[in-house]
């Protein structure tokens, strides 16, 4: 039941600014945890840490130096019947309360009986004691919102709903809910803390578990299709090359999915280059072969040209009926396009959101790929597949996440994994330099382009107004055009030019009339260009490294040796060291892993597209044991329910919930 904060009888204005905080009822309000915890407790130094927390007596006058605004203080006390020596650094204006014979409580750093405070308190260690949750707020005082969340728990006071499975709750040895959320917020110990973590961290996803195997259970029944494995066979034979181990077992897979009664809804990673389209096309022709369409959907027209290319070369000795739909078109084509696929004239359909607009109707759709999908919104997705019954669903993604994120990411879907390359890849030589100028590399550059080669030149996304040291991608065109005269053409590629016009400038790379491409980050997916294999970022440190891994993923297609410039001038260490990460790996997974690490998931692909859940007390990644233990007991539950409806009552409030806030659950 949602109680808004009104029965709290607190004042209007004061809610008000709770709304803004996102708080709206009390169990907003009670879940608006701490993030650390103040504790302040009697701490003497010892071998292995200096770190105190110590009451003593002022025993001499308090001398200071000032140096322009900043001060020394320094001064003797007397602790335990010792003397020690204590400096503390900007805190002159403590000095009038620093009487001999003042009982003040020290924090800081002890060696050799002298002290450096980092804070000095005119109390006496005993009034101090305690543990003060600290809260992220806005405009409201931690005492204030303290108070409302003790009203809250008054007012909830034996009445707070257990929101584990009693059994699991005793299994697990986890505190009652309320005595959770009571000493989340007024702990009076570190055990207590520790409890209430463990409760509600539990709690966040077993929840979180249960939303994603409920709606894996109750997906609908697919289609069985038969498949001719002989004549998929055929195809995989003619491939220019052997399908690596990872490839057939994702092609294993969802030839499989599609055999099955289950619908597929599958997740297929694999790093830039790894080959995932291959496979891809592998599946659309068993799908094919079974008497389906099959629709291929890619997030920019430029990779769904390069995907429609790269099928219809792999298809080119079948019998497959092969199209481009993309908003390019002219009406009257896309005309002939969508009856061609509403009389099952075409098998397969490549193409951008054009896929789906309201007028494309499809005789027999039973198969969809998106492509690097965080990059469509959900709506996307489900419109496609609206355009089917019972379709089955792949979704391919360059972006690979280690296996512990995509179960907490995809839960509901299955994973398969190209985790390796083929065979004869060399590594991009990358390096980077802490310049905002081309003048390090013109030499190398030159000397490149002179073999013949072509280069990306990457700036990243930016306003006139926004930053004037980041360099704008016309800019750097134009003065490269300018250095290289007539000697080699620089081509521009940005996303506010017509796709007619972007088509025309990759089309003049690929075909080399252009040897210098400058770009935003719109060419990041997709495009292969396999004598182009160098590259410059500039002002790398804008991009997240998964970013500049799948920029970096242009080039070195081929077998030739490739490199990659990352310039930036930024001075933070972050960003250095991130930088610098990208020198040594060549690893996506690794690369991301380290990135998610760093910046958080939500940074690298925004909570609402991806459907990534925001965990507030638990940590993907510190607290994996504890995902994978509550998608164990999850598990259980679910099948409980589903055998003999046990837990109804759970499972109808975690339905419920998931009604009025998820959309990511097609
Ligand atoms: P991804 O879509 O994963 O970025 P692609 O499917 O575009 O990768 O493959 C990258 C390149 O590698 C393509 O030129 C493709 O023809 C080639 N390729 C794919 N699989 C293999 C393989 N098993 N052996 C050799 N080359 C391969
Ligand atoms: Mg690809």
């Amino acid at each position: 039941m949602k109680e808004n904060l009104e029965v709290l009888k607190i004042q209007r204005n004061r809610i008000e600014l709770l709304h803004l905080m996102n708080i709206y009822t009390i169990e907003d309000l009670l879940s608006h945890y701490p993030y650390r915890y103040e504790i302040i407790e009697e701490t003497l130094p010892s071998e292995n840490n200096n770190k105190i927390i110590i009451e003593g007596k002022i025993i001499d006058q308090v001398k200071i130096f000032f140096k322009g605004k900043m001060s020394r203080m320094s001064f003797s006390i007397d602790y335990n019947g010792q003397v020690y020596q204590v400096t503390i650094f900007n805190r002159h204006y403590l000095r009038a309360h620093l009487k001999i014979g003042t009982i003040i409580t020290i924090i800081g750093k002890c060696i050799n009986k002298r002290i450096t405070a980092i804070d000095i308190k005119v109390k006496p260690l005993s009034e101090l004691m305690g543990i003060q949750p600290v809260y992220s707020l806005k405009d409201i005082t931690t005492k204030s919102f303290l108070g409302y969340i003790k009203k809250a728990l008054k007012y909830k006071q034996g009445k707070i709903e257990e929101s584990i499975v009693e059994e699991l709750r005793v299994k697990h040895q986890l505190i009652h809910r309320e005595l959770a959320l009571n000493n989340i917020h007024f702990p009076h110990s570190k055990e207590d803390i520790k409890q209430a973590l463990r409760y509600l961290k539990y709690e966040e996803f077993f929840k979180f578990q249960l939303t994603m195997q409920l709606s894996k259970s109750t997906r609908e029944e697919g289609i069985k299709k038969e498949i001719d494995i002989r004549k998929l066979n055929t195809l995989i034979q003619s491939l220019p090359f052997t399908l690596t181990i990872d490839q057939q077992t994702a092609v294993r897979e969802i030839v499989q999915d599609l055999k099955d009664r289950n619908m597929m809804y599958r997740f297929l990673q694999g790093d830039v280059g790894s080959g995932k389209t291959v496979v891809s096309a592998i599946g659309l022709y068993a799908n094919y072969l079974a008497g389906y369409q099959g629709a291929l959907m890619a997030p920019t027209e430029i990779l769904a040209r390069q995907h429609y290319s790269t099928l219809t070369n792999l298809f080119k000795d079948t019998d497959v009926k092969l199209s481009l739909l993309t908003g390019s078109l002219t009406n009257k084509e896309k005309e002939v396009i969508y009856d061609d696929l509403e009389n099952h004239h075409l098998d397969i359909v490549v193409g951008t959101h054009a896929l789906f607009q309201k007028k494309v109707n499809y005789a027999k759709l039973g198969f969809v790929i998106t492509d690097e999908q965080h990059r469509f919104g959900v709506e996307q997705r489900k419109a496609l597949k609206n355009k089917g019954k019972q379709v089955d669903f792949l979704i391919m993604s360059a972006t690979p996440i280690p296996r512990t994120l995509a179960i907490s990411m995809y839960g509901d879907m299955d994973v398969s994994t190209i985790h390796s390359k083929p065979k004869g890849r060399i590594k991009t030589m990358t390096k980077y330099i802490q310049t905002t100028s081309m003048k390090p590399i013109l030499k190398h550059l030159k000397e490149y382009l002179s073999e013949g080669g072509q280069c990306y030149v990457i700036c990243p996304l930016v306003d006139e107004s926004e930053n004037l040291h980041a360099k704008n991608a016309s800019q750097i065109a134009e003065a490269m055009q300018s250095y290289f005269k007539k000697q080699y053409h620089v081509g521009l590629l940005h996303g506010q030019m017509k796709d007619e016009e972007k088509n025309q400038v990759m089309n003049d790379f690929v075909e080399n009339k252009i040897q210098i491409l400058v770009a935003t980050t719109v060419v990041e997916v997709g495009v292969d260009v396999k004598n182009a294999n160098m590259m410059v970022i500039y002002n790398a440190e804008r991009f997240g490294m998964s970013q500049l891994h799948q920029l970096r993923g242009r080039i070195g297609r081929g077998h030739q040796q490739s490199y990659c410039y990352l310039l930036s001038s930024a001075t933070n260490e972050d960003a250095i060291m991130r930088l610098k990460h990208m020198e040594e790996s060549d690893d996506g997974f690794e690369i991301s892993y380290y990135d998610l690490k760093m910046r958080g998931p939500g940074e690298i692909l925004g909570h609402r597209q991806s459907g990534l859940p925001a965990f507030v007390v638990a940590d993907v990644f510190k607290d994996y044991d504890l995902l994978e233990i509550t998608r164990k007991d999850a598990k259980i539950i679910i099948d409980k329910y589903l055998y003999d409806g046990s837990y109804k009552k759970q499972i109808e409030n975690i339905k419920q919930e998931l009604q009025s806030t998820n959309e990511y659950i097609d």
